[in-house]
């Protein structure tokens, strides 16, 4: 489903058939879950594929990186580069993106010098699809802030990820939704969480959440467009109910909510604020309509 046996993969400098990548069993990564990695798109524009702000994505991989004390030595500019090879070497124009950073043999807790880079790319739909999720706040919290650096987008994170939408799945929900350590909305498993009331929208401070980088598209398309957006901490009851809701990310894009723990929102998804930035989005990553593009 990822490769078949002429994709090829960035590894280390070189350019490998993904079926030949082996990686020894000893990796600490592997073990305890301190790889790093990032989630990027590229879009068949006007002007040819273009990964979207693939700098503010390779800025915060190496900003995670140095968070878990993996040497790095690539500059974001050189991944970029490496991405648009990556791409012509698989004739990929809309592609998901996959860079991996993680540490070499070491069963022991400290860094290591060893440190390997990857980058692999595939088609890959809409995560969460086309249709409006049914959501459910989740059991489980997102990690707290004093306990690893949640701004950071390091692999051992997504075991709090997987179980939260493993359990949402298995209660007969589309996705889960987390609450931090003081009981306020956080994010999504893998995306960031928005609501609108009266005409307003809001989302989650930093702090307690990745700070996604297609939220921060939505506060740029908000700007553009008029819409006034807040960032505040907020509670289930403030979002049940409310008029509408989506989640943010590279891989869902924007993706409309249908209910929160099966309390519909008011407004037909087609009449909210968050089909326009949905629409605006689609139109800004696939139409270069802002020019923003990095190419090099
Ligand atoms: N929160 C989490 C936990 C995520 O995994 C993601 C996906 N990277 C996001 C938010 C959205 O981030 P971005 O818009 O940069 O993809």
């Amino acid at each position: 489903m990822y490769y078949n046996s002429s994709t090829e993969v960035f590894y280390d400098g070189q350019w490998l058939k993904a079926q030949d990548l082996t990686i020894s069993p000893y990796v600490q990564t592997m073990h305890y879950g301190s790889g790093v990695f990032e989630g990027i798109r590229s879009y068949e524009t006007p002007d040819g594929t273009r990964i979207f702000k693939s700098e503010e994505h390779y800025k915060r991989l190496l900003y995670s990186a140095e968070k878990m004390h993996l040497k790095v030595p690539y500059t974001y500019d050189e991944f970029t580069n490496f991405t648009y090879q990556l791409l012509e070497k698989n004739n990929l124009k809309n592609a998901y993106i996959r860079p991996l950073i993680f540490a070499g043999q070491n069963m022991t807790l400290t860094p290591t010098d060893e440190v390997h880079v990857m980058i692999c790319a595939w088609e890959w739909a809409k995560y969460l699809g086309n249709k409006l999720s049914d959501v459910m706040i989740s059991s489980y919290q997102r990690p707290n802030p004093k306990s690893c650096h949640v701004e950071a987008k390091v692999t051992g994170h997504y075991i709090n990820s997987i179980l939260a939408t493993t359990e949402a799945k298995q209660k007969g929900f589309d996705e889960a939704l987390l609450l931090d350590m003081n009981g306020n909305i956080a994010e999504g498993p893998g995306a960031n969480f928005f609501y609108e009331k009266d005409n307003v929208l809001f989302t989650a401070p930093l702090g307690n959440i990745l700070a996604g980088i297609t939220r921060a598209t939505m506060f740029e398309l908000c700007d553009d467009l008029g819409f006034k957006l807040v960032e505040k901490y907020f509670t289930p009851e403030d979002v049940k109910g409310s008029d509408s809701a989506f989640f943010t990310g590279t891989a869902a894009e924007v993706s409309g909510i249908n209910s929160l723990d099966r309390v519909p929102f008011k407004l037909k998804w087609e009449d909210s604020l968050g089909a326009i930035l949905q629409a605006k989005y689609i139109r800004r990553v696939s139409f270069n309509e802002f020019g923003n593009f990095s190419l090099v």
